[in-house]
Protein backbone atom coordinates (compact mmCIF):
# COMPACT_ATOMS: atom_id res chain seq x y z
CA UNK A 1 0.00 0.00 0.00
CA UNK A 2 1.51 3.18 -1.32
CA UNK A 3 1.62 6.11 1.95
CA UNK A 4 0.94 9.42 0.90
CA UNK A 5 1.03 11.61 4.55
CA UNK A 6 3.16 11.42 7.60
CA UNK A 7 2.44 8.74 10.24
CA UNK A 8 3.16 11.05 12.64
CA UNK A 9 1.59 14.77 11.91
CA UNK A 10 -0.50 13.37 8.59
CA UNK A 11 1.15 15.83 6.41
CA UNK A 12 1.08 15.21 2.24
CA UNK A 13 4.15 17.39 1.97
CA UNK A 14 6.29 14.45 1.67
CA UNK A 15 8.77 14.44 -0.97
CA UNK A 16 10.95 11.34 -2.35
CA UNK A 17 14.40 11.93 -1.71
CA UNK A 18 15.73 8.21 -1.58
CA UNK A 19 15.02 5.62 -4.09
CA UNK A 20 16.60 1.84 -3.63
CA UNK A 21 14.59 0.59 -6.16
CA UNK A 22 12.28 -2.94 -5.83
CA UNK A 23 13.66 -5.66 -3.07
CA UNK A 24 12.27 -8.03 -1.79
CA UNK A 25 11.47 -8.75 1.35
CA UNK A 26 14.48 -8.44 3.43
CA UNK A 27 13.43 -11.35 6.45
CA UNK A 28 12.36 -13.68 3.76
CA UNK A 29 14.62 -16.38 3.34
CA UNK A 30 13.61 -19.15 0.28
CA UNK A 31 13.54 -22.31 0.55
CA UNK A 32 14.96 -24.71 -2.49
CA UNK A 33 11.19 -25.40 -3.60
CA UNK A 34 10.77 -21.64 -3.04
CA UNK A 35 13.37 -20.53 -5.06
CA UNK A 36 11.30 -22.15 -8.52
CA UNK A 37 8.48 -20.13 -7.74
CA UNK A 38 7.92 -15.95 -8.05
CA UNK A 39 9.03 -13.53 -5.71
CA UNK A 40 7.38 -9.97 -5.17
CA UNK A 41 9.65 -7.37 -5.50
CA UNK A 42 7.95 -4.15 -3.34
CA UNK A 43 8.91 -0.68 -3.86
CA UNK A 44 11.69 0.62 -1.54
CA UNK A 45 11.70 4.54 -1.23
CA UNK A 46 12.09 7.13 1.76
CA UNK A 47 10.23 10.27 2.12
CA UNK A 48 10.86 13.09 4.17
CA UNK A 49 8.33 15.33 5.82
CA UNK A 50 8.83 18.66 5.36
CA UNK A 51 6.26 19.87 8.20
CA UNK A 52 7.52 17.57 11.27
CA UNK A 53 10.48 15.84 9.83
CA UNK A 54 9.53 12.16 10.38
CA UNK A 55 11.66 10.04 7.26
CA UNK A 56 9.33 7.65 6.21
CA UNK A 57 9.02 4.32 3.37
CA UNK A 58 6.72 5.68 0.59
CA UNK A 59 5.25 1.60 0.18
CA UNK A 60 3.88 -0.46 3.29
CA UNK A 61 3.91 -3.83 2.94
CA UNK A 62 0.89 -5.38 5.20
CA UNK A 63 2.76 -6.61 8.57
CA UNK A 64 1.38 -10.04 8.55
CA UNK A 65 3.36 -10.89 5.70
CA UNK A 66 6.56 -9.91 7.54
CA UNK A 67 6.20 -10.85 10.93
CA UNK A 68 4.38 -14.22 11.12
CA UNK A 69 5.53 -17.14 12.48
CA UNK A 70 8.57 -17.64 9.50
CA UNK A 71 9.97 -14.35 11.19
CA UNK A 72 13.17 -15.00 11.52
CA UNK A 73 14.93 -12.35 14.01
CA UNK A 74 15.89 -13.18 17.32
CA UNK A 75 17.57 -10.33 19.23
CA UNK A 76 19.28 -13.28 21.29
CA UNK A 77 21.48 -14.83 18.45
CA UNK A 78 24.86 -11.95 19.32
CA UNK A 79 26.04 -11.75 22.45
CA UNK A 80 25.66 -7.99 22.07
CA UNK A 81 22.16 -7.95 21.57
CA UNK A 82 21.92 -10.58 24.89
CA UNK A 83 23.94 -8.39 26.81
CA UNK A 84 22.61 -4.99 25.61
CA UNK A 85 18.77 -6.12 26.26
CA UNK A 86 18.90 -7.80 29.56
CA UNK A 87 20.83 -4.64 30.79
CA UNK A 88 18.36 -2.67 29.57
CA UNK A 89 15.92 -3.84 31.89
CA UNK A 90 18.02 -3.75 34.88
CA UNK A 91 18.90 -0.20 33.95
CA UNK A 92 15.55 0.56 33.91
CA UNK A 93 14.53 -0.75 37.00
CA UNK A 94 17.37 1.06 38.69
CA UNK A 95 17.23 4.47 36.74
CA UNK A 96 13.14 4.76 38.21
CA UNK A 97 12.94 2.92 41.43
CA UNK A 98 10.39 0.73 40.05
CA UNK A 99 9.20 -1.51 43.08
CA UNK A 100 9.03 -5.58 42.85
CA UNK A 101 5.97 -6.92 41.43
CA UNK A 102 5.64 -3.73 38.92
CA UNK A 103 4.45 -4.68 35.74
CA UNK A 104 6.24 -4.41 32.76
CA UNK A 105 4.82 -4.90 28.76
CA UNK A 106 7.41 -5.21 25.98
CA UNK A 107 6.15 -4.90 22.66
CA UNK A 108 7.38 -7.13 20.28
CA UNK A 109 9.25 -9.04 22.25
CA UNK A 110 10.78 -11.58 20.95
CA UNK A 111 12.70 -14.26 22.59
CA UNK A 112 12.18 -12.39 25.60
CA UNK A 113 15.61 -11.69 26.50
CA UNK A 114 14.44 -7.51 27.58
CA UNK A 115 12.13 -9.04 29.88
CA UNK A 116 14.59 -11.19 31.24
CA UNK A 117 16.56 -8.63 32.56
CA UNK A 118 12.69 -7.07 34.11
CA UNK A 119 12.86 -10.16 35.52
CA UNK A 120 15.55 -10.61 37.21
CA UNK A 121 14.93 -7.60 39.26
CA UNK A 122 11.77 -8.81 40.39
CA UNK A 123 8.96 -7.49 38.26
CA UNK A 124 6.09 -9.11 36.41
CA UNK A 125 6.46 -9.19 32.61
CA UNK A 126 3.99 -9.75 29.67
CA UNK A 127 6.03 -9.78 25.95
CA UNK A 128 3.13 -8.92 23.07
CA UNK A 129 5.19 -10.81 20.33
CA UNK A 130 2.97 -11.68 16.46
CA UNK A 131 5.55 -14.36 15.78
CA UNK A 132 4.88 -17.57 16.93
CA UNK A 133 8.11 -18.94 16.79
CA UNK A 134 9.84 -16.26 19.33
CA UNK A 135 6.83 -16.01 21.43
CA UNK A 136 7.24 -19.58 22.10
CA UNK A 137 10.73 -19.87 22.88
CA UNK A 138 9.98 -16.79 25.17
CA UNK A 139 7.38 -18.83 26.96
CA UNK A 140 9.66 -21.62 26.97
CA UNK A 141 11.90 -19.46 28.79
CA UNK A 142 9.33 -18.36 31.19
CA UNK A 143 8.33 -15.20 29.97
CA UNK A 144 4.84 -15.02 29.71
CA UNK A 145 4.00 -13.98 26.21
CA UNK A 146 0.53 -13.12 24.23
CA UNK A 147 1.32 -13.82 20.53
CA UNK A 148 -0.64 -10.84 18.74
CA UNK A 149 0.27 -7.34 17.35
CA UNK A 150 0.55 -4.31 20.26
CA UNK A 151 -2.69 -2.70 19.89
CA UNK A 152 -6.55 -1.37 21.34
CA UNK A 153 -7.85 -4.56 21.00
CA UNK A 154 -5.66 -5.98 23.58
CA UNK A 155 -6.25 -3.10 26.51
CA UNK A 156 -9.10 -5.16 28.30
CA UNK A 157 -7.12 -8.06 28.53
CA UNK A 158 -4.21 -6.75 29.73
CA UNK A 159 -6.10 -4.84 32.35
CA UNK A 160 -8.46 -7.33 33.43
CA UNK A 161 -5.58 -9.96 33.35
CA UNK A 162 -2.51 -8.15 34.77
CA UNK A 163 -3.68 -4.70 35.65
CA UNK A 164 -2.31 -1.43 35.28
CA UNK A 165 1.42 -1.15 33.55
CA UNK A 166 3.99 0.40 34.94
CA UNK A 167 6.77 0.46 31.81
CA UNK A 168 6.26 -0.10 28.33
CA UNK A 169 8.84 -0.58 26.11
CA UNK A 170 9.78 -1.55 22.69
CA UNK A 171 12.74 -1.79 21.13
CA UNK A 172 13.27 -1.77 17.34
CA UNK A 173 9.21 -1.81 17.17
CA UNK A 174 8.17 1.10 17.31
CA UNK A 175 9.59 2.12 13.85
CA UNK A 176 7.89 -0.86 12.37
CA UNK A 177 4.11 0.13 13.61
CA UNK A 178 2.25 1.93 10.62
CA UNK A 179 -0.65 3.24 12.79
CA UNK A 180 1.65 4.85 15.60
CA UNK A 181 -1.70 6.85 17.15
CA UNK A 182 -3.18 3.25 17.99
CA UNK A 183 0.48 2.64 20.14
CA UNK A 184 0.53 5.71 21.83
CA UNK A 185 -3.41 5.48 22.42
CA UNK A 186 -3.18 1.63 23.78
CA UNK A 187 -0.55 2.85 26.00
CA UNK A 188 -2.08 5.58 27.59
CA UNK A 189 -5.22 3.05 28.47
CA UNK A 190 -2.84 1.13 30.29
CA UNK A 191 -0.28 3.10 31.61
CA UNK A 192 -0.21 4.41 35.24
CA UNK A 193 -0.19 7.73 35.83
CA UNK A 194 3.80 8.20 36.31
CA UNK A 195 4.19 5.34 33.99
CA UNK A 196 6.95 5.69 31.21
CA UNK A 197 7.26 4.96 27.71
CA UNK A 198 10.58 3.29 26.30
CA UNK A 199 11.32 3.15 23.02
CA UNK A 200 14.94 2.38 20.94
CA UNK A 201 15.46 3.00 17.45
CA UNK A 202 17.61 3.25 14.90
CA UNK A 203 18.95 7.03 14.92
CA UNK A 204 18.27 8.90 11.82
CA UNK A 205 21.04 11.35 12.55
CA UNK A 206 23.96 8.20 12.41
CA UNK A 207 22.03 6.79 9.61
CA UNK A 208 22.61 9.86 7.06
CA UNK A 209 26.01 10.25 9.24
CA UNK A 210 27.41 7.02 8.45
CA UNK A 211 25.73 6.38 5.22
CA UNK A 212 23.76 3.37 7.17
CA UNK A 213 21.09 2.99 3.99
CA UNK A 214 21.21 -0.62 4.03
CA UNK A 215 19.11 -0.24 7.69
CA UNK A 216 16.04 0.96 5.27
CA UNK A 217 14.17 -2.52 4.71
CA UNK A 218 10.46 -2.85 4.35
CA UNK A 219 9.95 -3.68 8.18
CA UNK A 220 11.67 -0.10 8.92
CA UNK A 221 8.81 2.05 8.05
CA UNK A 222 10.03 4.83 9.74
CA UNK A 223 13.46 6.61 10.39
CA UNK A 224 12.59 7.99 13.58
CA UNK A 225 14.81 11.36 15.16
CA UNK A 226 13.84 13.54 18.23
CA UNK A 227 12.06 16.56 16.51
CA UNK A 228 9.17 14.73 14.98
CA UNK A 229 9.45 12.18 17.76
CA UNK A 230 8.63 15.12 20.57
CA UNK A 231 5.88 17.17 18.32
CA UNK A 232 3.94 13.73 17.77
CA UNK A 233 3.78 12.76 21.81
CA UNK A 234 2.38 15.92 22.72
CA UNK A 235 -0.45 15.05 20.53
CA UNK A 236 -1.29 12.59 22.85
CA UNK A 237 -0.36 14.54 26.35
CA UNK A 238 3.15 12.91 26.11
CA UNK A 239 6.64 14.20 26.19
CA UNK A 240 9.70 13.08 25.59
CA UNK A 241 11.69 13.47 29.05
CA UNK A 242 15.29 11.71 27.89
CA UNK A 243 17.22 10.78 25.38
CA UNK A 244 20.34 8.36 25.07
CA UNK A 245 22.46 7.51 22.36
CA UNK A 246 23.47 3.05 22.34
CA UNK A 247 25.87 2.06 20.28
CA UNK A 248 24.02 -1.01 19.34
CA UNK A 249 23.08 -1.41 15.76
CA UNK A 250 24.98 1.00 14.21
CA UNK A 251 23.75 3.99 16.46
CA UNK A 252 20.23 4.00 18.32
CA UNK A 253 18.52 6.26 20.50
CA UNK A 254 16.69 5.50 23.37
CA UNK A 255 13.64 7.69 24.04
CA UNK A 256 11.80 8.02 27.69
CA UNK A 257 8.39 9.02 27.31
CA UNK A 258 5.88 10.47 29.96
CA UNK A 259 3.36 12.06 30.64
CA UNK A 260 3.11 15.86 30.10
CA UNK A 261 4.88 17.29 33.22
CA UNK A 262 5.26 14.17 35.22
CA UNK A 263 8.79 14.93 35.05
CA UNK A 264 11.59 17.24 34.30
CA UNK A 265 12.70 17.34 30.68
CA UNK A 266 16.50 16.42 30.42
CA UNK A 267 18.86 18.61 28.88
CA UNK A 268 20.14 15.71 26.85
CA UNK A 269 16.62 16.10 24.51
CA UNK A 270 17.68 19.97 24.06
CA UNK A 271 20.96 18.57 22.91
CA UNK A 272 20.00 16.12 20.43
CA UNK A 273 17.82 18.73 18.83
CA UNK A 274 20.83 20.89 18.25
CA UNK A 275 23.00 18.15 17.03
CA UNK A 276 19.91 17.46 14.39
CA UNK A 277 19.26 21.24 13.44
CA UNK A 278 23.43 21.87 12.80
CA UNK A 279 23.65 18.67 10.95
CA UNK A 280 20.68 20.14 8.62
CA UNK A 281 18.65 16.58 8.68
CA UNK A 282 15.42 18.14 7.54
CA UNK A 283 16.70 19.74 4.83
CA UNK A 284 15.84 18.27 1.74
CA UNK A 285 19.25 19.40 0.21
CA UNK A 286 21.15 17.08 2.78
CA UNK A 287 18.78 14.61 2.01
CA UNK A 288 19.75 14.88 -1.68
CA UNK A 289 23.25 14.56 -0.62
CA UNK A 290 22.75 11.57 1.18
CA UNK A 291 20.86 9.79 -1.62
CA UNK A 292 23.77 11.00 -4.02
CA UNK A 293 26.34 9.37 -1.58
CA UNK A 294 24.38 6.31 -1.35
CA UNK A 295 25.32 6.11 -5.56
CA UNK A 296 28.55 6.27 -4.69
CA UNK A 297 28.79 3.47 -2.42
CA UNK A 298 27.50 1.06 -4.60
CA UNK A 299 29.68 2.05 -7.10
CA UNK A 300 32.35 1.56 -5.10
CA UNK A 301 31.82 -1.65 -3.22
CA UNK A 302 30.90 -2.88 -6.54
CA UNK A 303 34.43 -1.58 -8.29
CA UNK A 304 35.96 -3.39 -4.99
CA UNK A 305 33.99 -6.54 -5.50
CA UNK A 306 34.41 -7.26 -9.06
CA UNK A 307 38.43 -6.59 -9.11
CA UNK A 308 38.54 -9.15 -6.49
CA UNK A 309 36.60 -11.47 -8.46
CA UNK A 310 38.94 -10.34 -11.45
CA UNK A 311 42.14 -11.81 -9.80
CA UNK A 312 40.61 -14.70 -9.27
CA UNK A 313 39.02 -14.51 -5.35
CA UNK A 314 36.84 -16.11 -3.51
CA UNK A 315 34.72 -14.15 -1.44
CA UNK A 316 31.60 -14.77 0.77
CA UNK A 317 29.36 -13.10 3.21
CA UNK A 318 29.09 -13.73 7.01
CA UNK A 319 26.12 -12.94 8.66
CA UNK A 320 22.73 -13.07 6.96
CA UNK A 321 20.44 -10.09 8.92
CA UNK A 322 18.00 -7.99 7.34
CA UNK A 323 19.49 -5.18 6.32
CA UNK A 324 22.31 -7.65 4.41
CA UNK A 325 19.87 -8.14 1.44
CA UNK A 326 18.84 -4.15 1.26
CA UNK A 327 22.74 -4.40 0.59
CA UNK A 328 22.49 -7.60 -1.84
CA UNK A 329 19.34 -6.51 -3.76
CA UNK A 330 20.13 -2.34 -4.10
CA UNK A 331 23.91 -3.18 -5.55
CA UNK A 332 22.41 -6.02 -7.25
CA UNK A 333 25.39 -8.65 -5.08
CA UNK A 334 24.40 -12.24 -5.88
CA UNK A 335 25.94 -15.80 -6.37
CA UNK A 336 28.17 -14.73 -9.24
CA UNK A 337 30.23 -12.51 -6.80
CA UNK A 338 29.51 -14.21 -3.38
CA UNK A 339 29.63 -18.12 -3.04
CA UNK A 340 27.44 -18.54 0.17
CA UNK A 341 26.93 -16.58 3.33
CA UNK A 342 27.30 -17.90 6.13
CA UNK A 343 24.60 -17.51 9.33
CA UNK A 344 24.39 -18.43 13.07
CA UNK A 345 20.62 -18.17 12.94
CA UNK A 346 19.47 -21.79 12.30
CA UNK A 347 16.13 -20.21 11.01
CA UNK A 348 18.03 -19.10 7.84
CA UNK A 349 20.57 -22.00 7.36
CA UNK A 350 19.91 -23.96 4.77
CA UNK A 351 18.30 -21.40 2.65
CA UNK A 352 18.84 -18.64 0.41
CA UNK A 353 18.95 -14.85 0.44
CA UNK A 354 15.70 -12.95 -0.63
CA UNK A 355 16.29 -11.85 -3.85
CA UNK A 356 19.76 -12.63 -4.31
CA UNK A 357 19.19 -15.92 -3.83
CA UNK A 358 22.66 -16.62 -1.98
CA UNK A 359 22.95 -19.96 -0.74
CA UNK A 360 22.87 -19.25 3.39
CA UNK A 361 25.17 -21.96 5.44
CA UNK A 362 26.35 -22.56 8.99
CA UNK A 363 29.07 -20.51 10.35
CA UNK A 364 31.30 -23.54 9.88
CA UNK A 365 31.53 -23.53 6.19
CA UNK A 366 34.07 -20.89 6.59
CA UNK A 367 36.37 -23.75 7.07
CA UNK A 368 37.07 -23.76 3.70
CA UNK A 369 38.89 -20.89 3.80
CA UNK A 370 37.57 -18.03 0.88
CA UNK A 371 39.82 -14.98 0.72
CA UNK A 372 37.66 -12.43 1.54
CA UNK A 373 34.26 -12.33 4.04
CA UNK A 374 32.29 -9.98 3.48
CA UNK A 375 30.60 -8.78 6.96
CA UNK A 376 26.92 -7.95 6.23
CA UNK A 377 26.14 -7.10 10.33
CA UNK A 378 28.98 -4.59 9.88
CA UNK A 379 27.23 -3.45 13.10
CA UNK A 380 28.73 -6.85 14.83
CA UNK A 381 31.55 -6.36 13.27
CA UNK A 382 33.80 -7.10 16.15
CA UNK A 383 32.20 -9.73 17.66
CA UNK A 384 32.39 -11.28 14.09
CA UNK A 385 36.32 -10.97 13.56
CA UNK A 386 36.75 -12.15 16.83
CA UNK A 387 34.69 -15.52 16.54
CA UNK A 388 36.31 -16.12 13.45
CA UNK A 389 40.04 -15.77 14.44
CA UNK A 390 41.15 -19.35 13.36
CA UNK A 391 39.82 -17.82 9.23
CA UNK A 392 42.13 -14.43 9.76
CA UNK A 393 45.09 -16.57 11.13
CA UNK A 394 44.99 -18.76 7.86
CA UNK A 395 45.00 -15.51 5.87
CA UNK A 396 41.44 -14.99 5.89
CA UNK A 397 40.28 -11.33 5.03
CA UNK A 398 37.43 -9.11 6.18
CA UNK A 399 35.50 -6.46 4.56
CA UNK A 400 32.93 -4.23 6.32
CA UNK A 401 31.20 -2.32 3.96
CA UNK A 402 29.47 0.33 5.39
CA UNK A 403 30.01 3.35 5.74
CA UNK A 404 32.60 2.93 3.44
CA UNK A 405 34.18 -0.70 1.89
CA UNK A 406 37.17 -1.89 3.71
CA UNK A 407 39.39 -4.68 3.82
CA UNK A 408 40.41 -5.78 7.34
ZN1 LIG B 1 5.03 14.93 9.57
Amino acid sequence: MKKNNCRMCKSNNMPKFLDLGFSALSDNFLTVEQLGQPEIFYPLTVHSCLDCGLCQLGYVVPPELMFNENYPYDSSTTKTGREHFTKMGVDICNRFNLKPNSFVIDVGSNAGVLLSGFKSKGMRVLGIEPSSKLANTAIKNGIDSIIEFFSKKLVKKILDDYGKVSVITGTNVFAHIDDLDDFMITADSLLVEDGIIVIEAPYLLRLIENLEYDTIYHEHLSYLSVKPMIEFCKKFGFEVFDTEEQTIHGGTLRYFIGRKDNRKVSQNVFNYLKIEDEQEIYSEKKLQDFARSVKDHRRALLQLLYELKTNGKKIVAISAPAKGNTLLNYCKIDSEILDYVTERNPLKVGKFTPGMHIPVYSDEKLEDQPDYALILAWNFADEIIQNNSKYSEKGGKFIIPIPKPVIV
